[in-house]
């Protein structure tokens, strides 16, 4: 028997698709290799699940910087405050919490799929769970999908939902989709990680830890600009922490991998010239490095002053205040790498969007076959917002479908 519509993959995507379409009195059939729905669900936000962001919606869109055109259909169709309103709706309730992301109240990820888990069976979504999809081809005007140990489903029509290929050994995430799309005449865009650390040139052992609650990140890569401020952390070999996460993506897909960091952002240069120049007359003997202890971890001030750190304040001439305020506002750094894909909380490329029809989640290359949520190229930053991409997109493709 031919079935009219399968989903693959239990993702916000898969999921959200799924209660669309059967919202609509549409039969759907919604196949996961894993145990339960929702495995990445359930890691996510450190097993809090950062569902989404509250923000306004033109700025949500806009974080998507060269994607949010092709994004804008699916997320009018189911935007921020929509999902919001359907979570609340639907008995599970959220909170809001620093810079507008949202959790759900219980402060639990398992709450989340619990919600979804008692939502599809309201909607009478058939759910085969784990079922390991090896192959997917076309067959017949429709789909043939075939199952590890054999068996083999027909369909009329198809939506491929099976994530990135990150973070593969906690979720069997592998990136089985994209390799089917590729059979089937789709491109695939290189992949590569993305809300990772990245590798700084250099050795950074002796300041490893160590946390800034505020730095401003800039990069240039071509006329794409960043400008971010967010709190840091240094490891051994480079920088982590929010605000790197957020830019990994974008760094490490551009040719020129120099970055400038701000240490002190709400420091002007020229106050933090006077602050030096002061402390060469009102404390000539200490060391620099320990005057800007004031400002800056002790182990930081030492790392990035070098030589000048080592040196008395009263012997530090106007040159090195200046050389010393340079290292602090404009310290520029090489990125030399991110960790492997596997690590990555995202994988950023995928399915070129130029080949998804953004007003139906269609593929524009084979009729019937449907993409939504991280199997996409795009990517958007922590706080929310990949969440909300699988589940505007899904949305979508779900009414499509
Ligand atoms: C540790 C971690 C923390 C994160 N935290 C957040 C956060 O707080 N907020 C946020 O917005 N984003 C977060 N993300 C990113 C977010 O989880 C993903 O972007 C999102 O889950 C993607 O949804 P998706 O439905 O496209 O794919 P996925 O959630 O990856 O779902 C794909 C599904 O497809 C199934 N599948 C794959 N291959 C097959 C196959 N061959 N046969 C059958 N089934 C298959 C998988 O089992 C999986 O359930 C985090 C990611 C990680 C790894």
């Amino acid at each position: 028997m031919k079935l009219e519509a399968v989903i693959i993959g239990a993702g916000p995507a898969g999921l959200m698709a799924s209660i669309a379409r059967a919202q609509r009195g549409r039969g759907v059939l919604l196949i996961d290799r894993n145990p339960r729905i929702g495995c990445k669900l359930l890691i996510s936000g450190g097993g809090r699940c950062n569902l989404t962001n509250a923000e306004d919606r033109e700025v949500f869109l806009r974080r998507f910087g060269r994607w949010s055109n092709f994004f804008r259909p699916a997320f009018y169709s189911f935007d921020n405050h929509q999902a919001m309103e359907f979570f609340e709706r639907n008995g599970l309730k959220l909170r809001v919490e620093d810079n507008g992301r949202v959790f759900p109240a219980s402060g639990k990820s398992r709450s989340v799929v619990e919600f979804f888990e008692a939502l599809l069976q309201r909607c009478g979504v058939r759910v085969r769970l784990g079922s390991a999809v090896v192959d997917v081809g076309r067959k017949d005007g429709g789909f043939a999908v075939i199952l590890e140990g054999g068996e083999r489903l027909d369909c009329e029509r198809l939506l491929i939902a099976t994530g990135g290929a990150s973070f593969a050994s906690k979720c069997a995430t592998q990136g089985d989709g994209l390799a089917w799309a590729r059979q089937m005449g789709h491109r695939v865009t290189r992949l590569w990680p993305h809300l990772c650390a990245l590798r700084i040139e250099g050795r950074f052992e002796s300041v490893k830890g160590i946390t800034l609650r505020r730095v401003r990140i800039k990069h240039r890569c071509g006329r794409h600009r960043i400008d971010e401020v967010g709190s840091l952390v240094f490891t051994p070999d480079g920088i982590s922490g929010p605000v790197v996460h957020n830019i990994s993506g974008h760094l490490l897909d551009c040719d020129s991998p120099e970055l400038v960091l701000d240490l002190l952002p709400e420091v002007s240069e020229a106050d933090l010239e006077c602050f030096i120049r002061d402390c060469r007359s009102l404390h000539p003997r200490r060391k620099c490095s320990n005057c800007l202890a004031e400002l800056l971890p002790q182990n930081l001030a030492r790392f990035v002053l070098g030589k000048i750190g080592e040196r008395r304040c009263g012997e530090v001439s106007n040159r090195e205040v200046r050389l010393a305020v340079e290292r602090i506002k404009r310290w520029r750094l090489r990125v030399v790498g991110g960790p492997p894909l596997e690590w990555a909380f995202v994988t950023a490329g995928g399915i070129p969007v130029e080949e998804v029809d953004r007003n139906t989640m269609e593929s524009k290359i084979v009729p019937g076959l449907f993409f939504a949520g991280e199997i996409l190229e795009v990517f958007g930053p922590s706080g929310g917002y990949n969440i909300q991409f699988a589940l505007s997109t899904g949305h979508l493709a779900g009414r499509n479908l």
